[in-house]
């Protein structure tokens, strides 16, 4: 990998997501060699994906150059590689470019899409968990509207211009109002030869409320703001397979859609080597303990997605969201210092800041710790706080004025089918 061997101690970083940039950053200006691999060579803001997938937003203004937020940090290293195993006894790692030794290890991997096995809805459906999936999912939106005002036949019209999104949590909900608003301001001026009214936006949760994790306020008010635009929402209601057409679920219900949206589930990425059954609970994290420690090491810690940390407060391990990732690896990098001085480690204690959602324009839900509120003023709050977490000052201002000028004018210009998507259809 060409990275010289130093008098520092070697940490190596696995994942240049949320924690682990958070990591890095708390790295800079101390005495340890850091390196940092990643199988992309930018940092992805997922919580705006849906918005690449609807045109709303171009990839490049969430995605950052990793290498960019290193520039100027003495000692730190970024390989774009990765890594396939976790040698725990040599302290190696093997990647797809090569081997590299560590004096301790991170692991930052995030997280992926889970389909609890389901294959086919796996190979047919579309996940939206990384920029390339969601400009696969942009292009097949657009690619089914061409394709609809091409048939004759009614019923495949229909399906192409039915969108089925399975998972009510932030992801679902967000995708789901972005595309109810595009069929309520868009297509009726991009296909005026095309009966638009019949697209159908279907938001399916398995259990009995939208945003399980919020208020329950949260979730009623969500609820109505989908259904105000048009959105049908589905409750207690699990899809158990897809043919690319088809959807059926355990209930009567069933769905025809060229679309299914999995948004229903995620795991940790984990690692081959750190992956056995008495280091992982569940949904594949890796067992820590408070100070980010995985369980039987001292040199190997996890962080965000890929941890799970039971405590008093948390005994389920804390939330799969960007604030715990990047908290743990605030307090790990002090930590990471205080280990290669030979202190005590500093335990980690989780500051709740809330959670929020958006519906769409105007619309948005907020629970944070002492107050909730939802419609106009939520908006804007989510709005700030995403703008306020972007990385790049130029990923800021171009998101901030694509905002401005889809409020101002209802448009959303970056529909364009730049890399076609070929779908696998149903037979
Ligand atoms: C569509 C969507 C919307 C979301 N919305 C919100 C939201 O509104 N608010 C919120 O708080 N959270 C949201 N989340 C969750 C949030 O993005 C995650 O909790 C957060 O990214 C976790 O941070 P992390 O550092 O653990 O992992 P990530 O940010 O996922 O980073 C993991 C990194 O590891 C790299 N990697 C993985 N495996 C390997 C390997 N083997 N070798 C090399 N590199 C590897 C990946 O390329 C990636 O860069 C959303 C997630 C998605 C998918």
């Amino acid at each position: 990998m060409n990275i010289p061997q130093s008098s520092f101690p070697r940490i190596i970083i696995i994942g240049g997501g949320f924690g682990g940039i958070a990591l890095a950053k708390k790295l800079s200006k101390k005495e340890v060699q850091v390196v940092l691999l990643d199988k992309h060579n930018y940092h992805t803001f997922q919580p705006l994906l849906y918005q690449v997938s609807t045109g709303g937003l171009e990839p490049d203004s969430i995605a950052y150059p990793i290498r960019k937020v290193l520039q100027g940090y003495p000692n730190f290293y970024f390989r774009l590689a990765e890594v396939l195993h976790i040698d725990t006894d040599k302290r190696k790692l093997r990647t797809n470019i090569g081997e590299i030794g560590y004096d301790y290890l991170v692991v930052a991997t995030g997280s992926q899409t889970n389909y609890f096995g389901n294959k086919n809805i796996e190979e047919k459906g579309m996940a939206m968990k990384t920029v390339p999936q969601s400009l696969n999912l942009r292009s097949l939106i657009l690619e089914n509207f061409e394709q609809a005002l091409l048939t004759d036949d009614l019923h495949e019209r229909d399906a192409l211009m039915n969108f089925v999104i399975v998972g009510g949590g932030p992801t679902g909900v967000e995708l789901a109002g972005a595309l109810a608003e595009i069929k309520k301001g868009i297509l009726p001026k991009d296909y005026p030869d095309l009966d638009t009214r019949r697209a159908q936006i279907n938001l399916v949760q398995g259990s009995d409320r939208i945003l399980p994790a919020m208020s329950e306020i949260a979730s009623r008010k969500a609820e109505h703001f989908l259904e105000s635009l048009g959105v049908n929402v589905w409750k207690n209601i699990r899809v158990t397979d897809y043919d690319g057409i088809h959807i059926s679920t355990n209930t009567d219900t069933s769905f025809e859609s060229a679309t299914l949206v999995w948004a229903a589930g995620v795991k940790a990425a984990n690692i081959e080597g750190l992956n056995a059954n008495e280091l992982l609970c569940r949904g594949n994290r890796l067992k820590v303990n408070q100070y980010n420690q995985v369980e039987g090491f001292k040199e190997i810690f996890a962080i965000g997605d890929v941890a799970k940390m039971e405590t008093e407060a948390f005994p389920h391990g804390h939330p799969m969201m960007a604030q715990p990732a990047m908290q743990q690896g605030e307090n790990l990098g002090e930590n990471l210092i205080r280990a290669v001085e030979n202190k005590p480690l500093k335990p980690f204690i989780y500051k709740d800041k809330g959670s929020m959602a958006t519906v769409g324009r105007n619309k948005a839900v907020v629970d944070l710790p002492k107050f909730k509120f939802q419609g106009v003023f939520a908006w804007f709050v989510w709005m700030f706080v995403h703008l306020y977490f972007l990385i790049g000052f130029r990923n800021r201002v171009v998101v901030f004025i694509n905002w401005v000028y889809n409020y101002i004018r209802f448009d959303r210009e970056a529909r364009l089918i730049i890399r076609p998507f070929k779908k696998v259809r149903a037979k």
